[in-house]
């Protein structure tokens, strides 16, 4: 089934799962204990493979390994964009809170989030960035154990986009957070005015009807351009196409008219 996450009818529909009368998530101290064990373990293999990287580009001259290593690192970043607009467009136009597995971690915060976007402001560091952590370090903990005591280029490419991709997603609602909030410490501001995050000003365009553009929000950059090719238009229709209809030939049985849409 699929749940339009907008509007003030859909608000009244989920009364049963919205707490409003709490700004924070209400989970287990079970499952926050979880989250903020994975934020210190991704952090802490962020911060060793940084480590490791540049110590082999300090002992390197060779600008191949720089070019591949800064390259690798960017195309990291604009891999989290994009991954960022997926899940996002994913969880907006499919499924329900009531989802089994997925349902209530992560298209449940995505549905709330619209219907009262300044909410995220008040959750705390790890109701915004635990859940994130958990899955990163599906890709930490594995690149990190690839990766050989040697960096040549071609390893130095490989390190800095499991370090920046990995990074870019975590801090993805740390940004979107600050997008939100009305003020934030000067040099969030400075890279929101720069367009190195998300600003405000981008993100403002997804809260603005029709509801169902810009789903990037790591940095945004991407936005222009899938909106131009209109990608998540067109995955939406692909996804949401029937199957042929079986002529009544075939099934026996009289045509009756299509169902209405
Ligand atoms: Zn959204
Ligand atoms: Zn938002």
């Amino acid at each position: 089934m699929v749940f339009c996450s907008h509007g003030t009818s859909r608000m009244n529909s989920l009364g049963h799962w919205w707490r409003a009368s709490s700004a924070h998530y209400e989970y287990s101290p079970s499952h926050r204990f979880l989250e903020i064990l994975a934020i210190a373990a991704a952090i802490a293999l962020m911060v060793v493979m940084s480590w490791r990287l540049l110590a082999a580009l300090a002992s390197t001259a060779s600008l191949l390994s720089w070019a591949c290593a800064l390259g690798a690192g960017l195309v990291g970043y604009v891999a989290a964009d994009f991954v960022s607009g997926m899940v996002h467009w994913l969880a907006d136009r499919f499924g329900t809170p009531d989802t089994p597995v997925l349902g209530e971690a992560f298209i449940r915060p995505f549905r709330e989030h619209h219907d009262f976007p300044k909410r995220i402001t008040h959750h705390d560091f790890v109701e915004v960035n635990g859940n994130n952590s958990l899955v990163l370090l599906l890709v930490l903990a594995p690149a990190a154990w690839m990766l050989p005591a040697q960096l040549d280029a071609a390893w130095l490419a490989f390190g800095s986009f499991f370090v920046s991709f990995p990074l870019a997603i975590f801090m993805t609602n740390q940004f979107h957070k600050w997008a939100h909030m009305d003020e934030v410490p000067a040099v969030v501001a400075w890279m929101q005015r720069r367009g190195l995050i998300l600003s405000p000003r981008a993100h403002d365009r997804h809260h603005t009807a029709p509801f169902e553009t810009d789903y990037c929000i790591t940095s945004g950059w991407l936005n222009p351009l899938l909106e131009r090719f209109q990608l998540f238009a067109r995955c939406e229709r692909f996804l949401r196409r029937r199957p042929p209809q079986q002529t009544p030939a075939e099934h026996h049985e009289p045509a009756c008219p299509p169902p209405s849409v």
